[in-house]
């Protein structure tokens, strides 16, 4: 009988979020949207039944191309509204959010139209768009100096990396498993941390969040996230030129693994130099990281993936090292070398025919959605980048899942109609799934 109370008065309070959450959707402020759908989801009775439900209500949501509690309030505002606004009250709704939406329309096609590329949007990092007025130097490019002591690391790395191809089918199925999911872990710290949310900003993450991005960006030990976020926009402002850290002009090698073992263009550095970082530099968890990079690296990408396997399950010290640590460590940076390589190279324009970056789907996949590349170069501030919201797209799931959990917010979408004028000017005429 108690248990009943509770849950009547659990199923009493999400009805009143709802209307709250309509209330609020009516009169246009979507404040508190986080909040609510959070309630929501923690009011559905917490039986055993429920939890499938519950994990229906997490995943039908996270395809979804808009925010996910954007999303999920809206779908809630709607079914509260079919049963307790009267019609007069729900028409008044409708030509209120026509209104805002005209009003937001024209902003958008605004941004198409300011000559940077055309995808700017109002609050993005200028950083991050493509620098029309940026020309090479003259006369001779500066001869390219071999770093020896990084080609020495990569090959041994490589090495090792293929020698733990050979442990593998030793290791236990646990191994192979926690090798899966350290995997999963640093390459989130590098799409969803270091490349989505630090580079381009194109949501909003609160401190648990950062913390967790930050160790799990060290795990994948790509360089610290203010260096890592620093080339790229460098990357983005300045693409295949002598100014791109990995120019993909200069060949598939050079973008992939050999603009590691060379010394800078002068100019990468000096455009480096002079690009707008305060937000890098503002941000306490991208200090630390910086501050305590290489303890933080030992620690998480080495020492945390040799010893949980030794420590819980009893493999041997000489796989966990070899396989979850090296070969998964290996794995990573090639998946994101793949979309600076082969993105750069192979695979259709849809949105724009005019730069070098292609839909590559191999890339979307090893690099868990990093491959939608002619869009996101496109439109870099997209936080899901691409137009398919989770397909093939698990760093987009990610980020929805944490947005629907209240610990991240505010993602940056591109409107429908503005990808298809844009297409329509710049595409090549191909089809959009890459
Ligand atoms: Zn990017
Ligand atoms: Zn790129």
């Amino acid at each position: 009988m108690a248990s009943f109370q509770i849950h009547a008065w659990k199923w009493k309070c999400c009805v009143r979020s709802v209307r709250y959450v309509s209330r609020q959707q009516s009169s246009g402020s979507c404040a508190h949207e986080e909040q609510l759908c959070r309630l929501f989801f923690f009011c559905i009775p917490p039986q055993p039944e429920n939890i499938s439900t519950r994990l229906a209500f997490l995943f039908c949501f996270s395809s979804s191309p808009t925010s996910l509690p954007f999303a999920a309030a809206h779908s809630i505002a709607q079914t509260a509204a079919a049963t307790t606004m009267t019609e007069a009250e729900a028409s008044e709704t409708t030509k209120k959010k026509k209104q805002q939406q005209q009003q937001q329309q024209p902003q958008q096609h605004k941004c198409d139209g300011n000559g940077s590329n055309g995808s700017v949007a109002p609050e993005a990092p200028i950083e991050d768009v493509f620098d029309h007025t940026y020309r090479e130097r003259e006369g001779p490019k500066p001869a390219s100096v071999i770093v020896w002591k990084n080609v020495l690391l990569m090959s041994v790395l490589h090495a090792g990396a293929a020698y733990g191809v050979f442990l593998v089918p030793s290791a236990s199925p646990l191994t192979l498993l926690w090798s899966v999911l350290c995997f999963l872990i640093s390459a989130l710290g590098v799409t969803a941390g270091a490349h989505r949310l630090w580079s381009h900003r194109s949501y909003k993450a609160s401190l648990p969040l950062r913390i967790f991005l930050g160790a799990a960006n060290s795990m994948a030990f790509q360089n610290d996230i203010f260096e890592w976020a620093r080339d790229h926009r460098v990357h983005h402002k300045y693409s295949e030129t002598d100014a791109d850290p990995h120019n993909a002009v200069r060949g598939f090698f050079f973008a992939h693994i050999g603009w590691l073992m060379v010394r800078k263009h002068p100019d990468v550095i000096e455009k480096g130099r002079k690009l707008e970082l305060s937000d890098l530099l503002s941000d306490k968890v991208v200090m630390f990281q910086r501050k305590y990079y290489k303890p933080s690296v030992l620690l998480m990408c080495f020492f945390i993936p040799m010893s949980v396997p030794w420590y819980l399950w009893g493999e041997s010290l000489w796989v966990a090292y070899f396989v979850p640590a090296l070969l998964r460590y290996t794995l990573v940076l090639n998946a994101t070398w793949l979309v600076n390589s082969a993105a750069h190279m192979w695979g259709n324009r849809p949105y724009d025919k005019t730069i070098n970056p292609r839909e590559n789907k191999f890339v979307t996949f090893s690099a868990i959605g990093e491959g939608y590349h002619n869009y996101h170069h496109t439109f870099p501030y997209d936080y899901a980048t691409s137009e398919f919201g989770c397909k093939l797209n698990l760093t987009t799931c990610f980020i929805d899942s944490m947005c629907f959990l209240g610990l991240a917010r505010d993602p940056k979408r591109v409107s429908k109609e503005l990808v298809q004028a844009r297409m329509q000017r710049t595409g090549d005429g191909s089809p959009r799934s890459g």
